[in-house]
């Protein structure tokens, strides 16, 4: 059996073949930076562009730094188990200088270098500003209630769900699904959105919280690349009725639960059934659940409640109702009919 032993020729070392792996590493480069890079931003939105492509930053800045720092760096490709540090100082307003230290091991020896690189901070009106600002739109959404003014409730409802769904689609990558005015006129609210998909899901969402139903009106408005370009006017009817309004039908009183076309889902307040009613068969309405007061509860027998009314601080005997237990010395809320000078029980 012989033995092949062979010498590294630079440091005489007995290594397998050529040069030991101490020397190999010593003449390889770890690393190479390049000394730039350049970082497109907008300074309004602080959205990135990454090629031709803008997007949200959706990671830390300290975490984009160090991916831009990194992305200066190639790394040798025998190099093993990589470890990366960042370590960053902002300069000026738009440089950010970068120290890389990478350890590594090259052919089983632990190295470890640093290098510099510079993060150049571009600005840039992104994509989705340049729109805004152009004055671009798709549509505009407008909000109005059947035969009545809007509320201020139904305002603030419209407005919050318009303002979650846009933020919803943004954040799920659709850039150009933005609100760009949000105007509240004496009849309603007037969305103007970026794209007909936003304009769309706001006429869904408006509906499917405050009832009613949409019509879209699309208007060509030119052409682009040959496309018809069209803006639609996603126009809502909110119902007369809503949700939480208490009606009065034949001597009873009702909460209204849902609104269908014509027909009112509505909760009986005296038994506590759920019953349909038609519109027509509604004989006045006397005020809506959210704007109840609050009666305390002064006693409680089997058949009696006594309850003390807000304004007047009197006590009121009224039958309970089967539905809610009032708790003596606990407030509850009841709506006022003023026509029949009584208290009636909400909850
Ligand atoms: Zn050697
Ligand atoms: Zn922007």
């Amino acid at each position: 059996m012989t033995i092949q032993t062979s010498i590294c020729p630079r440091c005489g070392k007995p290594t397998e073949e050529g040069l030991c792996p101490q020397c190999r590493a010593a003449d390889v480069r770890l690393l190479t930076c390049r000394p730039r890079v350049m970082a497109v931003y907008c300074p309004v939105c602080e959205s990135q562009k990454r090629g031709k492509t803008w997007s949200d930053l959706k990671v830390p800045r300290e975490d984009l730094i160090a991916e831009l720092a990194v992305s200066a760096v190639d790394i040798h490709e025998d190099a093993k188990e990589i470890r990366v540090t960042v370590r960053s100082e902002e300069t000026g307003l738009s440089r950010t200088n970068c120290t890389i230290e990478v350890e590594a091991t090259l052919y089983s020896v632990p190295v470890r270098e640093t290098c510099e690189t510079q993060i150049l901070w571009q600005k840039e009106s992104c994509d989705r500003c340049s729109r805004i600002s152009g004055g671009y739109y798709e549509g505009i959404v407008q909000v109005r209630a059947t035969n009545r003014k809007i509320n201020a409730y139904e305002r603030e409802i419209a407005t919050k769900i318009a303002e979650q769904i846009e933020e919803t689609l943004q954040e799920s990558g659709d850039r150009f699904s933005f609100i760009s005015e949000l105007e509240e006129s004496k009849d309603g609210v007037d969305v103007t959105v970026g794209s007909q998909h936003l304009g769309q899901e706001l006429a869904r969402g408006i509906t499917g919280a405050l009832g009613g139903r949409y019509t879209t009106h699309p208007k060509l408005v030119g052409e682009k690349e040959g496309k018809a370009l069209y803006r639609i006017t996603y126009s809502i009817r909110l119902p007369f009725y809503q949700r939480g309004d208490v009606v009065v039908s034949r001597g009873g009183y009702f909460e209204v639960r849902e609104i269908d076309g014509q027909r009112l889902r509505v909760f009986d307040l005296q038994s506590g059934m759920t019953r349909t009613l038609a519109e027509g068969e509604v004989e006045r309405l006397l005020g809506n659940t959210r704007d109840a007061e609050s009666a305390l509860v002064v006693f409680t027998q089997p058949d009696l409640v006594g309850l003390m009314d807000p304004k007047t601080y009197q006590t009121r005997e009224q039958s309970p109702v089967p539905w809610t237990f009032p708790v003596e010395g606990q407030p509850i809320r009841v709506l006022r009919d003023e026509e029949q000078d009584r208290l009636v029980i909400v909850g």
